[in-house]
């Protein structure tokens, strides 16, 4: 079985109160959430800022819990795992965060935040782990690297603790990595480099990755896949040509209008953004929930929430323009 990674129906739901006696509400942040990720293949993961694609990277990671659904991690169910367990998954997975910044321990020198995680698994001799951790900062280019184990992260650029963040991911080999927004709080001039190099080790290692994006344009040349999420649903889903050459949810054709062009004659079309605001996750509007923002809006759209269908080989979407069932 090829397939590493299998999500069924996975719900996220954060109880939120005014106060003790107050009724429960909920933030719907996952509602319903399948997919599958086969061993090396990549996806990126496009959505607004509170579409719930942090949320879902957080729960397949298992820093949240799920709500309800199911997770395989291969055909093993990780969705209730106890702590001994995790323990285990940790080992099998990488998290690549968005604010380098705040994911490196301010006291340790590079060399200590790179042990940290051999040392908490007992992995390898003094030596051993030494060769990995010398290994681990030559891939990510941090050479000489004699110049960098000594140093705390302060004393490096944003760039250089983001390659930390990412050689620190995969010391151990996972066989998984999340990336949330890894470029986001970057100078635009480093994005690309550690983008592509992310990307390189992937590949080297036949890893499968998740990479989380607000940015579709950023996209193209990162992975397999790309999955679009708007209010906690998966709203299409395809290879990444299919997908950039024929989107078919009018939420991700607005998407797409909203990269800039590079082409100077283009720019004036250049800003449009979907119209409006993504919807409030406690009380997301009723049928589909794109239908407050959707051109193509149809009464059935109000009333009856879409199911997800495959409209051509390996291209999912969620819309009632396609359904018509
Ligand atoms: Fe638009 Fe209706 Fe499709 Fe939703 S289901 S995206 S409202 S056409």
């Amino acid at each position: 079985n090829n397939v590493l990674l299998k999500v069924e129906n996975l719900k996220v739901w954060f109880e939120i109160r005014k106060n003790i006696l107050a009724k429960p509400l909920y933030v719907k942040a996952v509602d319903g959430v399948s997919f599958e990720l086969k061993k090396g293949e990549s996806i990126s993961l496009v959505g607004e800022s509170g579409s719930g694609k942090t949320t879902l990277g957080r729960t397949i990671l298992r820093l949240y819990e799920p709500t309800d659904g199911k997770i395989f991690f291969e055909e093993k169910d990780i969705t209730n795992i106890d702590y001994k367990e995790l323990s285990w998954y940790r080992k099998e997975t990488g998290f690549v965060q968005q604010d380098p910044f705040g994911a490196l321990a301010p006291h340790f020198t590079i060399y200590r935040i790179l042990e940290e995680p051999l040392l908490i698994n007992k992995i390898g001799t003094p030596q051993e782990r030494k060769d990995m951790i010398f290994k681990a900062l030559e891939e990510v280019k941090l050479t000489p690297v004699t110049d960098f184990i000594g140093k705390y992260p302060h004393m490096i650029s944003g760039g250089q603790m983001q390659r930390v963040v990412i050689a620190r991911a995969l010391i151990m080999r996972p066989k998984l990595v999340i990336a949330d927004e890894p470029v986001s709080m970057l100078d635009a001039s480093v994005r690309i480099e550690i983008l592509e190099l992310l990307r390189d080790l992937q590949e080297k290692h036949h890893m499968s990755m998740i990479y989380i994006t607000h940015d579709l344009a950023t996209v193209r040349a990162f992975s397999n896949w790309i999955f679009i999420m708007y209010a906690g649903n998966l709203v299409e889903r395809a290879k990444t040509d299919e997908l950039l050459n024929n989107p078919l949810h009018p939420y991700t054709k607005a998407l797409l209008s909203a990269i800039p062009d590079p082409d100077p004659q283009n720019r004036f079309k250049l800003r449009e953004v979907p119209p409006g605001e993504p919807p409030n996750l406690i009380n997301p509007p009723t049928g589909c929930r794109f239908h407050p923002r959707c051109p193509h809006v149809m009464n059935i759209c109000k009333e009856k929430e879409p199911e997800e269908i495959e409209v051509s080989k390996d291209h999912w979407t969620k819309c009632w323009l396609y359904n018509k069932g």
